[in-house]
């Protein structure tokens, strides 16, 4: 469904990212993994076309454009950002329109709204509240929901359990298992290696700007150069 090859991205003279190659199959979960600065949300930003780079970025056969967010994500490309992206001034179900723009077929679109508040039953309790009075794991959902509202094939998650309690971290892995489960295919950016291999297919380990390793996530878990290095030995 996407395959990446030679990707090279630049902020100036820093080389972040340093000709990786990667592939998502349709339906799997794949995992980009590495610690802080390794080069995993330039890659994801260049995939969704938030950044100009070199090499090439392929979706369902298609060569994507660097620059080209909004094109990409009408085509089902969608990024849930690190950070989440949410606007607090600004109320949840607002945030939640915001995922409609690219959206053509409103009759659609606000059945698949609906559905959306029937599914993230917290949302709509909250609809009406200012989005930065929710709490982490809420706000995360938030991002993803919104994201989910473009109808995307593709969803690339940046560490979507950066400042979540252990418990909103696992809600939200399985919500991520639920949605592959409901054809979704998922690439997910995430320094907490254990976890993330345990629900990914396969993996990329990233090490400043370079893949270091890749394979099945059920083998890299065991991998003892793969725990040494990202698993803190464990
Ligand atoms: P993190 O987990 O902290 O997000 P990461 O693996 O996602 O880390 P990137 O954010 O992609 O890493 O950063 C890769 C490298 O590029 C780092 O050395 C970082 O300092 C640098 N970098 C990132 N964004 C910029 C920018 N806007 N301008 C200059 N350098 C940047």
């Amino acid at each position: 469904m996407l395959r990446v090859s030679d990707l090279v991205v630049r902020y100036g003279a820093i080389q972040a990212v340093r000709g990786i190659a990667l592939d998502i199959a349709q339906g799997e979960i794949v995992a980009l993994i590495g610690a802080n600065g390794a080069g995993k949300t330039t890659v994801a930003r260049a995939i969704v076309g938030l950044l100009p780079y070199r090499g090439e970025v392929a979706f369902e056969g298609e060569v994507l454009k660097p620059n080209s967010a909004e094109r990409n994500l009408r085509r089902g490309v969608a990024l849930v950002p690190e950070g989440r992206g949410i606007l607090g001034t600004m109320t949840v179900q607002d945030n939640l329109l915001m995922g409609l723009y690219t959206r053509r077929d409103r009759a659609q679109a606000a059945k698949d709204l609906a559905a959306l508040l029937e599914r993230f039953s917290i949302l709509a309790e909250r609809r009406n509240l200012l989005a930065s009075l929710m709490s982490g794991g809420e706000q995360q959902m938030l991002a993803i929901a919104r994201a989910l509202l473009s109808k995307p094939k593709l969803l690339l998650l940046d560490e979507p359990s950066l400042g979540l309690a252990p418990k909103m971290t696992d809600a939200v892995f399985a919500m991520i298992q639920d949605l592959r489960r409901e054809g979704l295919t998922v690439l997910l950016v995430e320094q907490k290696a254990r976890q993330t291999l345990k629900i990914a297919d396969r993996a990329y380990l990233m090490e400043t700007g370079r893949v270091i390793t890749s394979g099945p996530a059920s083998e890299l878990i065991d991998d003892p150069v793969v725990s040494e290095t990202f698993l803190g030995g464990r």
